[in-house]
């Protein structure tokens, strides 16, 4: 049933991005420079509606057996209505696994609903435990407590919970084990990310990176760590557990040691665009055939033309001389 692309890599998770906007402005994300009160975002009537999400993705489904989705954005929770997105994903059949990132800020309001409706787990991202840092960091003079409550309100609503930290050398590697240390208290599974040049307008530089061989040497300081097997092929974080305890952490390295070979992600942009690679610089329009009344086998059949031309592998042939000009921002396409 699945299709495989030129590197033998079949299709097993889709990511649904459902606005680009965003209530911060994370420096590494969406500067607020760039991302000023003149930036222009998609307009209403540019974005999938539910029903076209809801359509596509059981599409997806039928066509690859894909039985995990991903809510992302932007932040997911700007998107008006969102729980009844989830109800509909949630009731198409071979669906198992819904899951949403998010900067947690909306949880309070949402978590509930969202359960209700049928999410099953959130990943919340937060890098660091500094006030005056996260401020900064997330450009819209948010406290740390707003993300906290927000963890809090996933808990009580039943949520399954992530934590995710974007590293940054010199800006936030010294909160490495503060948070490893709350986390692992809190029962959290917390996940480092290596700093990665997406999009074209967060001024990366390598030097800017702290690596997932850095972030291990520094936990295992502090709090020894051992590999633990992935749970799945395809997996993007590597696991490591605290010696002597059920705690993890995982460390997302798509810059220093690249997994491009297993990828198996479709990313789908909040106006109908499919992309194949989180770098990439164009995507596959999907609306507009889908607004001009292609049927369900004429989608399918392209989206497995899409699937079975892509060869991307972007992080394991970025070089320092690889410079990519027009790379789809990060709050596209989501994570
Ligand atoms: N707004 C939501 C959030 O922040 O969780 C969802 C969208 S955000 C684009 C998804 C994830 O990408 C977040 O965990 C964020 O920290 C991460 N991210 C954004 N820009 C990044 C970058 N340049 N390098 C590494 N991770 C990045
Ligand atoms: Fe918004 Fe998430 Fe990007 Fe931060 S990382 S600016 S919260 S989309
Ligand atoms: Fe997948 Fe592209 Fe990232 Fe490689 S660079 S792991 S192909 S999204």
């Amino acid at each position: 049933m699945n299709v495989l692309d030129q590197l033998q890599r079949p299709l097993r998770d889709l990511r649904i991005s459902v606005t680009d906007r965003c209530n911060f402005r994370c420096h590494y994300c969406m500067p607020p420079e760039v991302f000023g009160p003149d930036y222009e975002f998609l307009k209403k009537n540019m974005l999938l509606s539910f029903e076209e999400i809801t359509r596509l993705t059981t599409l997806f489904q039928k066509r690859s057996g894909i039985k995990k989705v991903r809510i992302t954005g932007g932040e997911p929770l700007m998107r008006r209505d969102l729980p009844i997105l989830i109800a509909q994903l949630s009731s198409i059949e071979g669906i198992e696994d819904i899951a949403m990132t998010t900067n947690g800020s909306l949880l309070p309001k949402y978590a509930d609903q969202l359960k209700e409706a049928g999410l099953d787990r959130v990943t919340i991202s937060l890098d660091t435990l500094d006030d005056e840092r996260f401020k900064k960091i997330n450009g819209r003079n948010v406290s740390v407590d707003t993300v906290l409550k927000g963890i809090e309100a996933a808990k009580s609503a039943g949520l399954g919970i992530k934590m995710n930290m974007v590293v940054q050398k010199g800006i936030n590697d010294q909160d490495i084990i503060p948070m490893a240390e709350y986390f692992k208290d809190q029962g959290h599974i917390l996940r480092f990310i290596e700093y990665m040049d997406v999009g074209n307008s967060n001024g990366w530089k390598m030097d800017d990176v702290f690596s997932k061989q850095e972030i291990i040497n520094r936990v295992n300081e502090v709090i020894p760590i051992e590999p633990v097997e992935p749970n799945y092929e395809g997996e993007v974080a590597t696991r490591y557990r605290y010696k002597g305890s059920e705690g993890e952490i995982g460390i997302i390295s798509s810059v220093t040691d690249a997994f491009c070979s297993s990828c198996n992600r479709a990313r789908l942009s909040a106006e109908g665009k499919l992309y194949t690679c989180l770098f990439s610089s164009k995507g596959h329009d999907l609306r507009g055939p889908l607004r001009n009344g292609k049927n369900d086998e004429e989608m399918m059949q392209l989206i497995r033309d899409i699937w079975t031309k892509r060869s991307d592998r972007y992080s394991e042939e970025r070089t320092s001389q690889t410079k990519r000009d027009s790379k789809v921002e990060m709050s596209h396409i989501g994570g």
